[in-house]
């Protein structure tokens, strides 16, 4: 007998039939002997809707009343699972991020897990009941509905896999496991057996939406090993662990690309000490995250500033600008026909070279790169936005992840 904590993600539990499919595994699992926790995200596509229908009626929605919103789409797959399960003869409990004793902090649309009470759950797994848990939501100290971040449902599983001290944990999602880039953009990506933490970590944030960034951050911290696979087939997934010594021979393990970023420029501001603190801490306040920043010094005194931040966030960029510049002078502009790609790979911190390949690859193919930026295991690129998927596929190749 294990404790198996479960993940099905949007296209997994996209209609009734679907619902009905999961049902039939989660039953499969616990006729094994198994305790189980799943969590579902909401059908897939409904969170968008929710979210187009929050801007149809005010441009500005209020973050409380948007997590309200948003909480529900995963609130009708709870229930629909649960008794999906019971029309099978399964016994199982649907619980909301707040019924499965998830507390967040107060930040709305982003909000960070800080405890779990799991004790409700675990008398429910000891009592042979199948635990169906909200993906993607908790609730804060003064009781609001809080949601997790775009992909949330990831974070759920894997915090409640280390809550509940699970001996597996199971992303269930409409891909086999993590490729070698995401598979409907290069057609010949290869699954990856195994993948370390911090790889994952980094093509994650790279824009791989295969795991939001912050549930492998939360695993890595826990040591939450967890297994990626597919609700469609039975082939075995790709395994997300602590990095092993034989990784390293690999030196570029994936490639990935971000088309939610937008390019910021702030021209022609004063080149004096503090004016970049002033941009950066106005956006900080804000909780604007800001990935990419390049600087140049232009002539007579004035420097150029340059950086990347999430499409969802211009609007609040412009606005949050608006006063620091002007104290610093300048003008803003927001680019958002831009992507980033990415290359991921351990490997980098022992073989040199990886930056000269992927620019001479991007170059061959006359693709124009705009910002650079590099981490002890990452080279990233931000390039036209066209020419993005392009890209992809020729530095795949340039880097022969199409070999098995
Ligand atoms: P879910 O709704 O199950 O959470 P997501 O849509 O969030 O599923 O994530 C799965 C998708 O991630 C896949 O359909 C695939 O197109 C995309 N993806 C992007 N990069 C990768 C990658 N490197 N490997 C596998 N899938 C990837
Ligand atoms: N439903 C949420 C989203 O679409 C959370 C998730 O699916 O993980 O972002
Ligand atoms: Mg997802």
């Amino acid at each position: 007998m294990a404790r198996i904590v479960q993940k099905y993600g949007g296209t997994s539990v996209g209609d009734v039939e679907r619902i009905k499919k999961v049902a039939e595994r989660i039953k499969a699992t616990r006729d094994e002997g198994n305790e189980l926790v799943v969590v579902v995200s909401a059908r897939s596509g409904v969170t968008n809707e929710l979210l187009a229908r929050a801007k149809a009626v005010c441009e500005f929605p209020s973050e409380r009343e948007l997590d309200m919103l948003l909480a529900t789409g995963e609130q009708e797959t709870i229930a629909l699972t649960a008794m999906a399960l019971h029309g099978i003869g399964v016994d199982a409990v649907s619980y909301t991020g707040a019924q499965a004793g998830i507390f967040t902090d107060k930040v709305h649309t982003k909000a960070k897990i800080k405890t779990i009470n799991a004790k409700p759950i675990v008398r429910d797994l000891e009592n042979a009941k199948v635990v169906i848990v909200a993906g993607f939501q908790g609730i804060n100290e003064e009781g609001q509905i809080t949601t997790l971040g775009r992909g949330g449902s990831d974070l759920t599983a894997i915090a409640l896999a280390a809550a509940v001290k699970a001996d597996k944990c199971e992303i269930y999602t409409d891909v086999d496991g993590v490729y070698s880039a995401d598979p409907r953009v290069v057609k010949n990506a290869q699954k990856v057996p195994e993948i370390s933490y911090d790889e994952m970590l980094e093509l994650a944030s790279s824009g791989s939406k295969v795991m939001q960034t912050r549930s492998v951050e939360f695993a890595k911290k826990y040591n939450v090993v967890f297994e990626v696979r597919s609700s469609f087939n039975h082939n075995p997934g790709t395994i997300v662990k602590e990095e092993v010594a034989y990784m390293e021979k690999v030196v570029v393990r994936g490639v990935a690309v971000d088309k939610d970023q937008a390019k910021v420029v702030v021209s022609n501001i004063r080149d004096k000490p503090g004016s970049a603190a002033k941009v950066f801490r106005a956006l900080a306040d804000a909780n604007v995250n800001v990935d990419m920043i390049v600087q140049n010094v232009g002539r007579q005194g004035v420097a150029n500033l340059t950086f990347t931040v999430p499409q969802t966030e211009t609007g609040r960029v412009a606005k949050v600008l608006e006063p620091v510049v002007a104290v610093i002078g300048g003008d803003v502009a927001v680019l958002e026909h831009i992507a980033k790609l990415s290359v991921v790979g351990v490997g980098m911190k022992t073989h040199s070279g990886v930056a000269a390949t992927l620019f001479q690859a991007l170059a061959d193919a006359g693709i124009n790169i705009e910002l650079i930026s590099t981490s002890e295991i990452k080279i990233s690129v931000v390039l036209d936005l066209e020419r993005a998927d392009e890209a992809a596929r020729v530095v795949h190749t340039a880097f022969q992840l199409d070999r098995p």
